[in-house]
């Protein structure tokens, strides 16, 4: 059985989110602690791929899903460009082992990192 994890509680409703996007396999919603005038989460909504490289060789079909939202995210709340960032492991800054994109966009000029 997957592993319990915040997202995990927000796929179930456990823990309300402002949901931006939804379809059958993937949501989005914004970032607790936004890093970016735009800092949107994609999520998959099956609980079971602790990182995209997980995600990617099950179901590549979902995280080309969650590339397509991302683009309709970032046309709808910036100019239709964005940055997309998967952290994937702790030693690079993951901290929730439920696989998710970190969209940002807006004037990231100059940010050179999430
Ligand atoms: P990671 O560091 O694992 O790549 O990113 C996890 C992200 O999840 C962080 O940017 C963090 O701010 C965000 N996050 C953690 N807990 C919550 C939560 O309860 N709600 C939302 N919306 N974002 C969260």
């Amino acid at each position: 059985m997957a592993e319990e994890t915040i997202f995990s509680k927000i796929v179930s409703g456990e823990i309300p989110v402002k949901i931006l996007a939804e379809t059958e396999r993937v949501m989005a919603f914004p970032d607790i602690n936004p890093q970016a005038p735009v800092h949107v989460l994609v999520i998959p909504k099956a609980t079971q791929y602790r990182n995209v490289v997980e995600l990617a060789a099950a179901e590549p079909e979902t995280l080309a899903e969650m590339v397509a939202v991302a683009q309709q995210l970032a046309d709808e709340l910036a100019e239709g460009e964005f940055r997309l960032i998967f952290n994937s492991g702790a030693n690079v800054g993951q901290t929730v082992f439920h696989v998710h994109a970190h969209v940002l966009a807006g004037d990231l000029k100059e940010q050179s990192l999430v």
